[in-house]
């Protein structure tokens, strides 16, 4: 059983990312491996930051 790897979470992983993928989300991990586990919770944070992010590169790009 492998768990979520966000600082001060102990929750049961969900889904399984790349660690550049999960930087880009400002969340903070425990771990540097190469992929990081995400609970339920964390992983919806994720891809709503990451969402967040993409559009402000956008924005940079056309800027
Ligand atoms: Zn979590």
């Amino acid at each position: 059983m492998e768990y979520c790897d966000v600082e001060g979470c102990n929750q049961p992983a969900h889904r399984s990312i790349s660690y550049d993928d999960a930087i880009k989300s400002g969340l903070r991990f425990k771990t540097k491996r190469r992929r990081v586990y995400l609970c339920k919770e964390h992983y919806k944070i994720y891809k709503k930051n990451v969402k967040k992010f993409k559009r402000l590169e956008k924005w940079r790009w056309m800027g």
